[in-house]
């Protein structure tokens, strides 16, 4: 199996190189024998120049930019080895050193090489696309929306279109955020394929959002439509999220942002709502200023901050509607700090946010909304077993990682 992929890899690649290669400048006489670059997915792009020179080359450079969303325009400048004659150039970008990015993403790349005459000499510009050929990928497109999978039959295909497509839709109608640009979704047949397609990743991960690169890599298999379909929907919404609310100078409250993605889920699930419950019940809520900033690493803490911000969300597009919403996500997007935007579009800042927020969750699920519906002894059971099998219930989650 890995042979084949291997095989294929470099099959693509002689491809791309199959474009003669020309001389750098008529005039020098610097020809381009060799010019490549060979993507082996997840974990390296090896480059390779070879040139034949009337003249000595003191130095060879390559540069490389990676097509993402950003502020800045990075030009990567590395030097590689260099040998022989004619002149043979190589380096390779380990990946095991910076993390892979996603499948599909496209490198521009380019050589200098400076004469021992001290004149520069640039090659053209290629493009290497860092595809995954490990798998037989499949393809359905529906508006700014590509979903990559080989696993299953079109109808699952199908079916996870048609859920992103009405989340997005929903999402749309209840806060304003919508696709600007168009995504790539890749669906792995499960969470140990997508892990192998990724060099760093905590092995718990069921999904990714790569917001900069426009693309949502996630394990579903066939018979894991209901878990796979929210998981989906959850990264899609980071990324509608991103695009309309990045800028080069504030990111918004990681409430509001894991918040947009569990409301675009749908219904809050019901071991996470219990976890408000509970949390209302003992008085133990997180503060909304505590989760604005990146949240706890202890689980049922994360799945507390998780169903809060569902809730915050939820009370924000309830009692004060959608055009509000979006016109916050609208003030985010200038680079608004945390209290000048809510100040701004709602006359609140996070505090008063926080304060009547209490209000609405305790009258959902205070002492008070509870008794009306259970005895206390009723309400106890509920608590006291929401305790003693939320751990069990946590481990078998596979969960997601937002980036
Ligand atoms: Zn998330």
């Amino acid at each position: 199996m890995i042979k084949t992929v291997l095989t294929a890899g470099i099959g693509l690649l002689l491809v791309l190189s199959a474009v003669p290669a020309g001389p750098v400048n008529a005039q020098t006489g610097l020809q381009v024998l060799d010019n490549r670059a060979v993507p082996e997915y997840p974990s390296y792009i090896i480059f390779r120049l070879e040139i034949d020179s009337p003249f000595g080359i003191s130095d060879i450079r390559l540069n490389y930019r990676v097509n993402r969303d950003s502020f800045v325009n990075i030009v990567c400048d590395v030097k590689p080895d260099i040998a022989g004659t004619p002149v043979t150039a190589n380096w390779i970008w380990d990946m095991n050193t910076t993390g892979n990015p996603p499948p599909g993403t496209v490198i521009d790349y380019w050589w200098q090489i400076t004469g021992d005459n001290g004149n520069k000499y640039l090659t053209e510009e290629r493009q290497v696309v860092f595809d995954d050929l490990t798998h037989p990928w499949q393809v359905i497109e529906q508006g700014n929306l590509a979903l990559h999978w080989y696993n299953g039959s079109e109808a699952f295909a199908g079916e996870l279109m048609n859920a992103a497509q009405s989340a997005l839709a929903q999402l749309e109608r209840d806060t304003g955020a919508r696709l600007a640009r168009p995504v790539d979704i890749y669906i792995y047949a499960s969470s140990s394929d997508l892990q192998r397609a990724m060099v760093y990743v905590q092995d718990w991960a069921g999904g990714l959002a790569f917001t900069g690169y426009g693309v949502v890599s996630i394990g579903i298999a066939p018979t894991d439509m209901a878990w796979g379909k929210r998981a989906m929907v959850h990264e899609l919404a980071h990324l509608v999220t991103y695009q309309m609310t990045s800028n080069p100078y504030n990111s918004i409250p990681v409430w509001l942002n894991e918040g947009l993605s569990m409301y675009a889920e749908g219904e809050l699930e019901s071991y996470s709502e219990s976890f408000l419950r509970e949390a209302v019940i003992n008085d133990s809520l997180i503060s909304v200023q505590s989760l604005s900033s990146p949240f706890s690493a202890y689980a049922d803490e994360t799945y507390l901050s998780y169903a809060q911000s569902y809730s915050l969300v939820s009370f924000l597009i309830d009692e004060h509607g959608p055009d509000k919403i979006s016109e916050l996500l609208e003030t985010f997007s200038t680079g608004a700090n945390h209290d000048g935007a809510f100040l701004q579009v709602y006359g609140f800042d996070m505090d008063g946010l926080d304060e009547d927020w209490q209000v609405y969750v305790n009258n959902l699920y205070g002492v008070a909304a509870a008794r009306q519906m259970n005895p206390d002894w009723l309400l106890l059971i509920t608590v006291l077993a929401v305790s003693v099998l939320m751990p069990f219930i946590l481990l078998a989650r596979k969960r997601l990682v937002c980036r």
